[in-house]
Order: structure tokens, then sequence, then C-alpha cells
């Protein structure tokens, strides 16, 4: 059925790489390799032990990325830019010992609108190719807040504090996690997170986004 389903979509509107426009890719294997490398300036959150950063938000083709990922609800562009996080992992010489992978969860209003968590789907992918645990839903919000993208620099801020807590402690405990995100503006998501991982005795923490604003 889902195959019938993708092949009649597929008529409808057919797939067009996002960079060149060649046919049956939403994102092909060559422009994919021509996203540069970040090179921008290092961040380093007092609560996270180092940040991974796959591209820079100023590069276009990233930036037309991310908001059909996010915006125009095209769930499958989790399998190119998963390859991002996987490769920059991958080129980190020392890694983080045994891991749990996390991610922020989102709203329930947002997500029924999406119907999928962006930053879900790139912890899956990720985890399952490091063959590291992911829980999904280890990171609960305490609150509804705002969007994000829709606020300033100190709005972000306020607006993240003390939103998330961890549903279960016990796992905390000397573990040593991954954060994965998408964007990375002001580092409020990957702070909060953080910091709630660490007031449960969290070890070590990395972060690793898709590109930096
Ligand atoms: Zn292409």
């Amino acid at each position: 059925m889902k195959k019938l389903i993708n092949y009649i979509l597929n008529i409808l509107f057919p797939l067009e790489c996002l960079g060149c426009g060649k046919n049956d890719y939403l994102l092909c294997e060559d422009c994919l390799s021509k996203i540069e490398d970040y090179n921008g300036e290092k961040v380093i959150p007092e609560t996270v032990s180092k940040v991974l950063i796959c591209a820079s938000y100023k590069n276009a083709l990233i930036k037309k990325i991310v908001h059909f990922y996010k915006y125009k609800y095209i769930s499958d562009l989790c399998f190119p830019l998963s390859k991002l996080i996987i490769k920059k992992y991958e080129s980190e010489f020392n890694k983080i010992l045994n891991p749990i992978v996390v991610c922020a969860p989102l709203s329930k209003k947002r997500f029924n609108l999406r119907c999928y968590n962006q930053a879900e789907l790139l912890s899956r992918e990720f985890s399952e190719h490091f063959n590291y645990k992911f829980l999904p839903n280890l990171i609960a919000k305490t609150r509804h807040t705002k969007q994000q993208a829709k606020l300033n620099r100190e709005e972000r801020l306020l607006n993240l504090k003390d939103s998330f807590t961890v549903s279960d402690c016990d796992i905390c405990k000397n573990q040593n996690f991954i954060i994965i995100d998408d964007i990375y503006t002001t580092g409020a998501t990957v702070n909060e997170i953080a910091k709630v991982l660490k007031q449960n005795g969290a070890n070590q923490i990395w972060a690793i986004v898709i590109a930096k604003d």
C-alpha cells in the first residue's frame, strides 16, 4: 500500500534534488558532498563539553533544506541531513564513550501540525548508525513554549529557561549524552537540556547540530 501511495505521489509531485533539480532525489549525493564544513566561530556553552556543527546556516542550500524539512513537511529530508551529522561525528578522533542520544521534545500542538519531530528523526538515524541507545522521551517539557524562530535573542533564552525536565532521573547518573538538534542560534535548547541532565548527575555531554545561525 505504501509503495502504491509513493508511486502515485511520485507522479503527482516528482522528486527533484533541492540543490540541482536532478530527478528522483530530494538531495543528491553530489549536492550533499558540496555542502562546506562549518568554519565559523566555535561555541562552547558552559553545560556542554563539545558542540559539533556540520554547516553554516548562511549556506543557501542548507537554509533551503532545513526550511523544507521543518516548514514544508518533507520528513524524508532526515536521511540526507542525518548523513551530515554522521559524517561530522565520524571525523572526530576521540568519541564520547557509550552515550545515550537525546533530543528536544516537540509540543503536542506542533507535533499535530507537523506529524513528526524533526530532531527525533535525525537522532534515530544517527543512533542506529552508531548503535547507540536513543531515548526519544527522556527529555520532557515542563510547560508550553513559544516557537524559538519567532523570538529575539533575549526572548529565546527566557522562553526556554527551566522548560525541560527528565522523565527518568536514575538513567542520567554518571551517564554520557549526545544532544541532537537542527539549528544552533543562541544555544538555548542545547544548554537547557544539558542543564537538566547535569542536575540529574550526567557525566559528559556533547551536542551535534546541522547548522549554526
Ligand atoms: Zn543535486
